[in-house]
């Protein structure tokens, strides 16, 4: 037989070694075990608390490195503090773009869908890096603090290519991409914008496209309307967690972070302090995950034998406390064993798994690249500046800052053409109901519209100069025209 091929392993914090326990459990009565090894790698509490603060052992990201793939339980975030969510910087720091989630009707867990007769079966694909995600956060003033939210042109690429290729694969004929355009016309706009695009190059696709909101409501009114739905980093996750709802809870929603090189298998759910070290935690989520981690590897015949095993135990009503059912519940273990017992047998009341004959290692551990990647997807975009906007903490009326800023700006190329707060318009037009806090945007933009194209980035520097001269300046953006258009938005009533 061929090396086993090495696939870094954390069973996490809480419930994790229990689940995990119970999965390999599974796995080795499969016999996936003759094709895979795992290789410890440490991170979670643990590591926090040698005083590591980003959770992660040097030598767990050099493993992961190594063979890319990781398999992981859940791990807690150290609440407050400076400590971020390892499982964020997991998917950040390995560029695994795409978090994949599968929610599906189980036999045996009931829901109101359940009861209703409709199937629940569809995917989300969320992107997983950017957005608010990137935390770059800031205070401003005394009462006003920021989060940037950054979406890239190539960021969406990937995530809808990862998605259209997953739909192919998977023989789903229809995509939606779900977003705020209508409020945030350029971040979700772009979007939306590289989903359409991209479609181009799958017409046997159909795709939708449907706003945040409106989704909400019609996964809960009608789940079967969807196959594949494809979102931003934070509209991703609530929408996941509300999927997770609809089949039954966060025990049975399993999680994959597809990178180019690196994936990251995990269960949906946390660490549930509230029931670890007690042997009752539902191990379906992670087991569930490490089965899309079996097919990402090509051992996909192990991977259907499994499914069908799960399935056909829950069908004999075999349950862990956290769902309802007949039967007494099991503890973690036996609800393993379970499974494990039931290898080879097919579930009856739903549509079994196919039985492939893929059944050997096709993954291949990536080449460690020799520098960052750079991506991009619109190059030599000729760009020109055309004005500033300059943040500024205060708690002047409108007016009186509008006028001391026009004396500022009087002999320079610039004109102050717009004060707004919190994003509405309060100057040179408004409404005194608009309730304003300490900080302000100033927008100045070319006095004389000649001078488009014949000035840098230079005299908006110096207008700023001027202006923190004699105020609290707290961020500056220079505004710019890329290929013609206005690379900025207008304020709400402008
Ligand atoms: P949680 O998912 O851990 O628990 C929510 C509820 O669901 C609890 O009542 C818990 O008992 C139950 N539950 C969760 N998984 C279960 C399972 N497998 N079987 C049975 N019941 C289960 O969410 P939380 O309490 O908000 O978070 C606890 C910790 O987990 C936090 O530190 C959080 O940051 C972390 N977390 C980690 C991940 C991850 O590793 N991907 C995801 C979410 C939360």
């Amino acid at each position: 037989m061929p090396d086993k091929l090495k696939i870094a392993l954390t069973p996490g914090d809480g419930i994790g070694p229990e689940i995990m326990e119970a999965v390999l459990h599974i796995f080795t009565a499969a016999g996936v075990m003759d094709h895979i090894e795992f290789i410890p790698a440490e991170m979670g509490e643990k590591v926090f608390a040698k005083g590591n603060s980003s959770g992660i052992s040097d030598e767990a990201v050099a493993t992961v490195e190594q063979t890319g793939l990781l398999f992981k339980g859940p791990m807690g975030t150290p609440v407050g503090g400076g400590g971020k969510s390892i499982n964020v910087t997991l998917r950040k720091k390995f560029s695994a773009f795409a978090n994949l989630r599968h929610f599906q009707s189980l036999p045996g867990v009931e829901t109101v869908f359940s009861k209703a007769g409709v199937p629940v079966d569809f995917y989300v694909v969320r992107e997983n890096i950017e957005d608010t995600y990137g935390g770059i956060e800031h205070r401003l003033t005394a009462d006003v603090v920021e989060c940037k939210r950054l979406i890239s042109a190539p960021g969406c690429d990937q995530v809808h290519r990862f998605a259209f290729e997953t739909a192919q694969r998977l023989g789903i004929s229809e995509v939606t991409c779900s977003h705020k355009a209508n409020i945030m016309k350029m971040t979700d706009g772009l979007f939306l914008e590289r989903f359409r695009q991209l479609a181009n190059d799958y017409p046997e696709i159909t795709t939708n496209d449907v706003i945040i909101d409106a989704l909400c409501m019609n996964l809960v009114l009608r789940p079967d309307r969807y196959q594949m739905i494809v979102l931003p980093n934070l509209q991703g996750d609530i929408v996941s967690d509300l999927a997770a709802g609809l089949v039954g809870g966060l025990g049975f929603a399993p999680s994959a972070n597809i990178g180019e090189a690196v994936a990251i298998f995990e269960a949906v759910h946390g660490t549930a302090p509230d029931i670890a070290g007690k042997g009752v935690a539902n191990p379906t989520s992670l087991l569930l995950s490490g089965l899309i981690m079996l097919r990402h590897i090509g051992l996909a015949k192990q991977a259907a034998i499994i499914n069908n095993a799960l399935l056909a135990t829950l069908e004999d009503g075999i349950h862990t406390g956290d769902v309802k059912g007949e039967k007494p519940p099991v503890k973690t273990m036996e609800f393993a064993g379970a499974v494990a017992e039931h290898l080879g047998r097919m579930p009856t009341k739903c549509t079994p798994r196919v039985v492939g004959t893929q059944d050997t290692v096709s993954f291949k551990p990536p080449t460690r690249p020799t520098n960052y990647t750079l991506r991009r997807t619109f190059e030599n975009v000729p760009t020109q500046v055309c004005g500033a906007d300059i943040y500024i903490g205060t708690t002047m009326p409108p007016f009186e800052l509008a006028q001391k800023l026009q004396q500022v700006s009087e002999h320079g190329p610039f004109k102050l053409t717009l004060l707004s707060n919190r994003g509405t318009q309060v100057w040179p037009s408004g409404s005194v109901y608009t309730e304003t806090v300490d900080y302000f945007r100033a927008r100045f933009e070319l006095k004389d519209p000649a001078l488009l194209g014949r000035i840098g980035l230079m005299p908006t520097i110096h207008l700023l100069t001027k202006v923190a001269e004699k105020f609290d300046v707290t961020d500056f953006q220079p505004l710019k025209m890329f290929d013609g258009k206005p690379g900025f938005s207008l304020a709400q009533g402008q």
